[in-house]
């Protein structure tokens, strides 16, 4: 760092991504991708894009994008908030709410990073034993809740009914439920946000909808929620949501169809994979999201993640207690996923 970075930026860690190998083509599993193409409308949407329009700034609201997905999920453009990726919201959020916030300890890294980022105090609270987050722990008095359902690297769901119970416990607590994962299984938050004044709920482009380079993450929450969060962008960065993000992110909610289909293939291999590693030993939690979350019976989680990656598969291991011999797999192609459980199936006899 330079002597000119100002002091209050002296404890602050910055997210690590997961890597985007450059050099020998690995299988990628390690961040969450979808192994599908966009939806072919996005392809014929970016084909007849006019270039000469990039010439003037964007629709600073995206008034058509926010009025599309507030129609794709039966609300109103005012319900809706749409920003460079579900972080930016999420920077947003702790920025507008979290004096003090709260999370599980084991959860999306980039919580705790936000919360360091605008300096707010902040706890973290540990898991069950069966890593579920737990409810009643969560339920302490705070100015911002963010829970991650289905939760990250777990995969594990909380139920609806848990949801309320956290939105419920205080009125005057903002609840945020990042909702990421959601399309691969889980039930959503959505349908309270407009019976609670406190509960945002908050949904990304970039796993299910295929386009996580397209930076594109939206929000649903009660009107006033919404201003909140478009106080904060107005005063960073108007045109966060380029005129092409806008324009394709219309383009893909057009394809319903599609869109289910990809979903499905995803859960179906992620079942495929959860039953043949169980099978091999493995320990295997009951993810609903795009990926897995596994542990060897004989193998350290830093080992695994070791010989995975010198057979070519790449994935993501968090060094921290209790999930130190877990690895976080993404669900890649009907191709990959063969390969993965093969491969977990070799290394497994290979080691006992
Ligand atoms: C991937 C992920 C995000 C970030 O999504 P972007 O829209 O790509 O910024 C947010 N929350 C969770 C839990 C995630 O896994």
């Amino acid at each position: 760092m330079s002597r000119f970075l100002s002091s209050k930026f002296a404890k602050l860690d910055a997210y690590v991504p997961g890597e985007q190998p450059k050099s020998r083509s690995y299988i990628k599993l390690n961040t969450n991708e979808s192994p599908y193409p966009p939806s072919p409308g996005v392809y014929e949407a970016l084909a007849k894009a006019d270039a000469e329009r990039l010439r003037l700034y964007c629709d600073p609201t995206s008034q058509e994008l926010r009025c599309a997905i507030a129609g794709y999920h039966g609300y109103e453009k005012e319900n809706v908030f749409v920003a460079s990726g579900s972080d930016d919201i999420l920077n947003f959020a702790f920025e507008a709410w979290g004096e003090e916030a709260v999370f599980p300890d084991i959860t999306y890294g980039f919580y705790r990073v936000f919360a360091k980022r605008h300096r707010l105090s902040y706890k973290e609270i540990p898991l069950n034993g069966d890593l579920s987050p737990d409810i009643s722990k969560l339920n302490i008095p705070c100015t911002l809740l963010v829970i991650a359902n289905p939760n990250a690297p777990t995969g594990l769901c909380v139920p609806l009914s848990d949801i309320r119970r956290l939105v419920e416990y205080d009125k005057n607590r903002m609840v945020l439920v990042d909702e990421a994962y959601v399309d691969f299984g889980g039930e959503s938050a959505m349908e309270l946000v407009l019976e609670y004044g406190n509960l945002l709920v908050v949904r990304t482009y970039s796993k299910s909808r295929s386009l996580a380079g397209l930076r594109l993450g939206y929000a649903v929450g009660n009107a006033e929620l919404i201003k909140d969060l478009e106080l904060l962008k107005d005063s960073t960065n108007p045109y966060n949501v380029s005129t092409l993000c806008q324009l394709l992110g219309r383009a893909s909610l057009k394809d319903e169809e599609y869109f289910r289909s990809c979903v499905s293939r995803v859960i179906l291999s992620r079942e495929k994979i959860k039953s043949a590693l169980r099978a091999y030993g493995y320990t295997v939690t009951d993810s609903k999201a795009n990926f897995v979350f596994v542990k060897s019976q004989n193998i350290k989680g830093s080992r695994l993640y070791t010989l995975l990656r010198d057979r070519g598969i790449l994935v993501r291991h968090f060094n921290v207690s209790p999930i130190e011999d877990y690895l976080r797999i993404t669900v890649g192609s009907e191709e990959e996923t063969e390969i993965l459980i093969k491969t977990l199936g070799e290394i497994e006899n290979e080691n006992k």
